[in-house]
């Protein structure tokens, strides 16, 4: 049977251009794992930036914080990507 590996940490996707730039997931987050890009989206927002230095533990808290849908993906650690996905 094959092997998969998952994701050995946690971490979150967070899409440049819908993302509003509220910092409402930066201040949510209790690894401090969010930050503020320097570069503007298509919106003309600061949007959030994903640290991923390892110590995201995909609680979700961002996710639940943001106002907008599909703004942030969170991944938990162990999450096998279905090798469907794509085809
Ligand atoms: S999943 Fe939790 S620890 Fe990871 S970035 Fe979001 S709020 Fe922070
Ligand atoms: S809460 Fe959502 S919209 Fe607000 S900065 Fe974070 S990702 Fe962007």
């Amino acid at each position: 049977m094959e092997e998969k590996e998952g994701l050995e940490h946690s971490r979150v996707v967070i899409d440049f251009d819908l993302c509003k730039g509220c910092g409402l997931c930066i201040k949510a987050c209790p690894k401090g794992q969010l930050v503020r890009s320097t570069g503007l989206n298509v919106k003309g927002f600061r949007p959030a930036q994903f640290s991923d230095d390892g110590k995201c533990i995909g609680c979700a808290i961002c996710f639940y914080a943001c106002p907008e849908p599909a703004a942030i993906a969170v991944y938990k650690k162990g999450f096998v990507k279905d090798s469907k996905e794509g085809e």
